[in-house]
């Protein structure tokens, strides 16, 4: 099985039938569908509402099993909590954040990570480089997503291996791993979303580091490729896939770990049987 757990929606024409045939086409059994932006990060001028939002994400994930809908949440809007509770309600398999506008450690958005980690659903987060035209990067630096460590019961993912600063996100998931031993109440767990962001010329050398830094990585590590619903580029995600197949054959690892990238791990972290 091969899920791709990155899946934007853009405007555009809403052929579910043309996404099923791009996914079947490219190997991908199904994945994580992200809801169109709430407006700290699309503008206000083309902000659906939170109920548009959650329909939009569920109409497409009725274009075949293994599609899972995650709600794009501004943790830090005033009834950010009811949107959770909203999204819960609907059937929201988890959620995404992208901090355009503060920082991940910001109160407002810890109480909502609170409440979503409370409800069982998970958080995809953007991080690394962010290009939304505006200085939003720093926001987005592995490191500053510590503050989650006091996030009681949150899962997490770390998109994009927060690329360009991959080493620094490595660096980052040995500390939450370490974390789940020493402050083993809390139960906070990280994974790495392995969607480019790096370029080709970058993949080898952060696939090298990631899987063999010496972490146990094999359970939480998923692959996504950044494409949209509306357009599913099935030549460009088959070439990824190839491309990640071919790095982790090369460097050893076990070919267990490799169907726990391209599939189980992902379904663990939405919490899918
Ligand atoms: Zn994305």
């Amino acid at each position: 099985m091969i899920l791709d757990g990155h899946i934007h929606i853009d405007s555009g024409p809403e052929e579910r039938g043309d996404f099923a045939r791009q996914l079947r086409e490219a190997g991908v059994d199904g994945g994580i569908l992200l809801s169109p932006a709430p407006a700290c990060f699309a503008g206000a001028i083309h902000t659906a509402s939170p109920q548009e939002r959650l329909e939009k994400v569920l109409f497409w994930c009725e274009a075949g099993p293994n599609l899972y809908p995650f709600y794009w949440i501004d943790p830090t809007e005033t009834d950010a909590l009811k949107q959770v509770d909203l999204a819960v309600s609907k059937g929201i398999a988890g959620f995404k954040v992208i901090c355009s506008t503060h920082d991940p450690g910001d109160p407002r958005a810890l109480r909502t990570y609170q409440a979503i980690a409370e409800a069982g659903r998970p958080i995809l987060f953007h991080s690394g480089i962010l290009w939304d035209g505006k200085p939003s990067s720093p926001h987005n630096r592995p490191a500053n997503f510590e503050a989650l460590l006091d996030v009681k019961g949150l899962r997490f993912a770390l998109a994009h291996i927060s690329w360009p600063w991959t080493d620094e996100c490595i660096a980052v998931y040995g500390k939450f791993q370490a974390a789940l031993h020493q402050r083993d109440d809390l139960g906070v767990e990280m994974f790495i979303d392995t969607t480019p962001g790096t370029p080709p010329i970058y993949r080898r050398d952060a696939l090298t580091r990631l899987f063999t830094v010496g972490y146990d990585v094999s359970c939480n590590v998923f692959f996504g490729s950044d494409n949209h619903a509306n357009d599913y580029n099935a030549a460009y995600v088959h070439e990824w896939i190839e491309r990640d197949r071919a790095i982790l054959a090369e460097i050893g690892v076990e070919e267990a770990t490799v169907a726990n990238v391209f599939g189980e791990n992902l379904k663990r972290f939405v919490n899918a049987s």
